[in-house]
């Protein structure tokens, strides 16, 4: 049978602000502290200790449900989620369960059939839980450490309606997702430090049903590749099932990424029972229309309106702008290269900087905001090239002596003499003294061999240094081998 892929997905991306949600302790890298370095009496749990909410934890939320387009509610209510898992000190995680900050947003992605909007059912505020490390040592048996670091980070949960119908487009929704949290400079987007996380809700139903089918939950993906891999493999798993006139359990199921299969998480899973209550160390949350239009005039230009736009304004193919889109700090140098000389096609500063920059970037691990080279450099060294006065491979050397040491083109043009010799009697000279230095290749030239023109052009560029005019030289080549022809 074909069955459709109905997925829903739960994202959870901490809030990187400099503290945590609820104290003051500073938000550390969780692969770098040492445990339990960043933790007071409010994050560990000990009784009395009374929460107090992080106002730019609350900024950054709406700063993502506004680029979601979300409603924000005035008032949101904090609550209790009670669990007992030894990295929950309190025995609650405090959440947001009735009255959530931020309701019916919508994200588009793109998929072969064009355009699609995944709505969003809510973005609710809650905090993160310690981190776990089972260990089995011979001595001591298995046991777990705690690290209560992460307790009390404040954490965003996005839910999105069941819009997405195959991997690949939950993919592309998680990585625009991503996308977005960290344009929005309100998470890193680092997917191994467990900075943001993913979980696919997969259920399959028949065609034009109009019913949802049972649905299983997937947690721990870590990867895009490990998300995509795991629900198609639900998706194939669940197919079998149904068709074998079985049904589907609800359950939780972990991914496996060296087995590349799902297992089950806990066995009475759906029992949970989490006794939610309003939060009664905690006040409602009310947030001002003021603040938010605040928050909304500082919006940055979102990653899916900067392709459109850049493939609209510069007339880039999708490949090019997506390049060049992929984050603010190149699309402005991009931009402001663009503006400097409307002789040098938008193309070939793409070109350039893709060709070239980008590439010396990520092998020296740089970011375009680091580099020397001002976009009216860049643009200086393309005019140069544009005027015959270097050729193509060495504007290529020099852009990378501009990116080591900073100098200007022009500088490092006459400090190394790199002018292109275009002067056709030069190249005439070199040409003749390099025939009548290898008069063997010369002979099997003559004799059949053509192909031997590209050795010569090789080395009359090698006696020119690299600075000879491509297409002079090749004229000039091809003038004085037909002349020896004739002879
Ligand atoms: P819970 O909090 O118990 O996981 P929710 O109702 O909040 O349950 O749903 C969580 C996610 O599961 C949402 O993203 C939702 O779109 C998705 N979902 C709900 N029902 C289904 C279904 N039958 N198939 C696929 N996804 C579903
Ligand atoms: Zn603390
Ligand atoms: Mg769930």
């Amino acid at each position: 049978m074909n069955y459709q892929a109905v997925i829903g997905l739960e994202v959870h991306a901490e809030l990187q602000t400099k503290t945590k949600m609820f104290c003051g302790c500073p938000v550390v890298d969780s692969t770098k502290a040492a445990p339990n370095t960043a933790v007071c009496s409010v994050c560990s749990g000990l009784p009395g200790a009374l929460p107090v909410v992080n106002k730019k934890a609350v900024e950054y939320a709406i700063r993502v449900a506004l680029a979601l387009g979300c409603k924000i509610a005035h008032t949101s209510i904090f609550a209790r989620k009670n669990y007992f898992y030894p990295d929950l000190p309190k025995g609650y995680q405090i959440s947001q369960y009735e009255n959530p900050l931020a309701q019916f947003g919508v994200l588009s992605i793109d998929t072969p059939l064009g355009t699609k909007d995944i709505h969003i059912t809510r973005i609710h505020m809650e905090e993160d839980a310690g981190k776990l490390t089972h260990v089995v040592d011979e001595k001591n048996g298995s046991y777990s450490l705690v690290d209560l670091n992460r307790a009390g980070v404040a954490l965003l949960e996005i839910v999105s309606e069941p819009d997405l119908n195959s991997a690949e487009e939950a993919v592309a929704y998680a990585v625009a997702l991503r996308d977005i949290v960290r344009e929005l400079g309100v998470n890193s987007g680092d997917m191994e430090k467990g900075v943001i996380r993913f979980e696919a809700n997969v259920s399959l139903r028949l065609p034009g049903a109009e019913k949802l089918g049972t649905r299983v939950e997937i947690k721990n993906l870590n990867t895009f590749r490990g998300m995509e891999k795991a629900i198609r493999y639900e998706i194939a798993r669940q197919t079998r099932l149904l068709d074998m006139g079985q049904s589907v359990i609800q359950e939780t199921l972990g991914w496996n990424e060296d087995q590349e299969v799902t297992y089950s998480h806990r066995s009475k899973e759906e029992a949970h029972d989490y006794r939610y209550f309003p939060e009664p160390d905690l006040p409602p949350l009310v947030v001002e229309e003021d603040w938010i239009e605040e928050i909304k005039s500082k919006l940055p230009e979102l990653p899916r309106a900067r392709l459109q736009r850049i493939q609209r304004n510069y007339g880039l193919n999708l490949e090019d702008a997506r390049l060049i889109a992929s984050d603010e700090d190149t699309t402005r140098y991009f931009e402001e290269a663009v503006r400097v000389d409307p002789e040098i096609t938008p193309k070939t500063i793409t070109n350039w900087i893709a060709g070239q920059i980008l590439s010396w970037i990520n092998s020296h691990s740089k970011s375009i905001r680091d580099i020397p080279v001002q976009p009216q450099e860049l643009v200086n060294l393309l005019q140069t090239l544009q005027k015959e006065e270097i050729n193509q491979n060495t504007a290529k050397i020099i852009l990378e002596e501009m990116l080591i040491s900073g100098k200007p083109a022009n500088q490092i043009i006459a400090e190394k003499g790199y002018q292109q010799v275009s002067d056709a009697t030069t190249i005439n000279g070199l040409v003749a003294q390099v025939l009548q230095e290898n008069p063997k290749p010369m002979a099997d030239y003559l004799a059949g061999k053509e192909t031997l023109i590209h050795w010569f052009f090789g080395q009359v560029m090698r006696a020119a240094q690299g600075q000879a005019n491509p297409q002079v030289l090749r004229e000039e080549l091809e003038k004085q081998l037909r002349a020896k022809k004739r002879d």
